[in-house]
């Protein structure tokens, strides 16, 4: 049987393939509505699976998109899956010195990046030994859809056994620079599927997707979720709070980062009224804030349920979604999904008691088979018995709920957005005058966590902060770039020289409160 993930989810969609697969709710150019239909969904992979197919790559061959997202940059996704390559999605605000890492690192054959780029983007990966690079912009212009337009628009799916490779995404793990996390279309099936049993997935659902789509939260959890119940989405480029808010009548499922519920919040028109055709507010990528779950609550009538993931693993734990399955408890992120096995152990690789605190590690058909072209990484990723060590910390309690209290990863998450200290301090470090930096990231409203940098100069020189910051503003994507330098003589180490983070953290915690 073909094992590839498409044949899965076009199997799922609905008989009638002239109904709404995907409205948008941003307008199109003469004001009206776009809408997709399941045919079109059906027809557009295929025409771009078939110009992939026309440039004769190599098997196995990794295509980039760096674009805004757009229904077009989602079918692209959809044609690199059922011609059996491997989907490489990265975050549009990477600047050059960001996006070339990944393309020297993942040696895509092709590159589709925002006509606006395309000057320096082709540039560098043609340099890179990248042999295709076409545009995409959010108008649903540019070269790869002029392309596409003279391909047939019926196409065979690839035949791919479970263990392909379907995706990398990029992430830090738990140190250094961004590794290549690679899923196979059994760790993605496999994770959809569990998914909608567990979460009640219907044909008659219509999902609120306004998530990125180069993250596993957007790309996977979310657009699977419907496309695998062949269920509508409605479909925002850009998240805006308001909007998301008036088109809440008409859907049923949304899934956010804990930032988005935050700036609802912050809207009057929030009201159990607006809410009251929902039936599921999912939230996850970053700590859920249990203030946010209690005013969540009360100002839409709704529970939401957490879940926790990652690139490596995709979904992990879920709050329950029937009533029966049990509560869906603020502060934690729920028991382990059916399948999917998560323990909690101590520094000497001894089982936690239920409420005792350690390292979170993980097994399952969901965990990734490795980092791209890092043999080593991955083996110091996984314990001898094989479990995915997630640098999480956290426990388990007596009803098998667990609970993520913090990090043993260097890693920040603001907005949802994933910001790694070692990458930024490597800019800070490289700019005139500064001798060293250290990056934390404190507790923010709206953010969640604010990245904030301290900085040492170098001997007889001062540091401007403010000049600082617009000068990484020019080199690094915005989310990355700290909200507040702060320049201090010396930065606190312990007795092995290790900076003292912790302090760092403890001392400008209250910054933005
Ligand atoms: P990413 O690979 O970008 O999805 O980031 C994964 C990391 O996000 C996890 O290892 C956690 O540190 C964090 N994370 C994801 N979901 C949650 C959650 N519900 N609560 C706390 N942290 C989370």
């Amino acid at each position: 049987m073909n094992a590839n993930l498409f044949a899965a989810l076009q199997g799922a969609f609905p008989a009638d393939l002239d109904a709404t697969a995907i409205e948008c709710a941003d307008a199109g150019a003469q004001g009206q509505a776009l809408i997709y239909s399941w045919r079109d969904l059906d027809r557009s992979s295929a025409m771009l699976a078939n110009l992939l197919l026309s440039l004769d790559l190599a098997p196995g061959s990794r295509i980039a998109a760096q674009t805004d997202k757009s229904v077009e940059a989602l079918m692209l996704y959809l044609a690199v899956l059922r011609a059996g390559y491997v989907y490489l999605p990265l975050n549009p605000a990477y600047q050059a010195a960001e996006l070339e890492y990944f393309i020297r690192d993942a040696e895509p054959a092709v590159l589709v990046c925002a006509g606006s780029n395309f000057g320096w983007a082709s540039k560098l990966a043609f340099l890179a030994g990248t042999t295709y690079v076409f545009t995409l912009n959010e108008d649903r212009s540019g070269s790869l859809l002029e392309r596409a337009a003279c391909m047939s628009d019926t196409h065979r799916i690839a035949e791919r056994s479970a263990d392909d490779l379907a995706a990398i995404l990029y992430t830090s793990g738990t140190t250094g620079r961004s590794k290549g996390a690679m899923l196979s279309h059994a760790n993605l099936l496999s994770n959809a599927r569990t998914l909608k049993d567990l979460w009640g997935w219907r044909a008659d659902d219509v999902l609120i997707h306004a998530l990125p789509i180069f993250h596993v939260h957007g790309l996977f959890v979310a657009s699977h979720g419907a496309l695998l119940a062949g269920a509508k989405m409605i479909w925002f480029a850009k998240f805006e709070a308001r909007a998301v808010i008036g088109r809440f009548a008409e859907a049923t499922v949304f899934m956010g980062v804990p930032t988005l519920y935050v700036r609802m919040l912050g809207e009057p028109a929030l009201t159990p009224a607006a809410c009251a055709s929902m039936r599921l507010f999912i939230s996850g990528s970053a700590p859920l804030l249990l203030d946010t779950f209690v005013d969540w609550q009360r100002r839409s009538g709704h529970t939401i349920l957490e879940r926790y993931g990652m690139s490596e693993t995709l979904m992990l734990t879920s709050n329950p979604y029937r009533v029966l399955d049990g509560d869906r408890v603020g502060g934690t992120v729920g028991p382990a999904l059916p399948g999917v096995a998560v323990r909690v152990h101590d520094e000497a690789g001894r089982a936690c008691a239920p409420g005792e605190i350690g390292a979170i590690e993980v097994r399952g058909p969901n965990v990734f088979s490795g980092y791209w072209r890092m043999p080593e990484k991955t083996q110091e990723e996984f314990t001898a018995d094989g479990w995915f060590k997630t640098g999480d910390v956290g426990l388990c309690d007596a009803n098998g709920y667990f609970a993520i209290v913090g990090r043993s990863k260097d890693l920040i998450i603001s907005g949802g957005f994933n910001v790694y200290p070692a990458e930024i301090e490597g800019f800070l470090n490289e700019l005139d005058g500064v001798a060293e930096s250290a990056v934390i990231g404190v507790p923010h409203a709206d953010f969640g966590e604010a990245v904030v940098a301290v900085l040492v100069a170098k001997p007889g020189q001062s540091l401007d902060g403010a000049a600082l910051i617009s000068t990484l503003k020019r080199q690094i994507a915005g989310f990355k770039v700290p909200k507040q330098v702060f320049v201090v003589n010396e930065l606190p180490r312990n007795a092995m020289g290790k900076v003292q983070k912790k302090l760092l953290r403890e001392q400008h915690g209250g910054l933005f409160s």
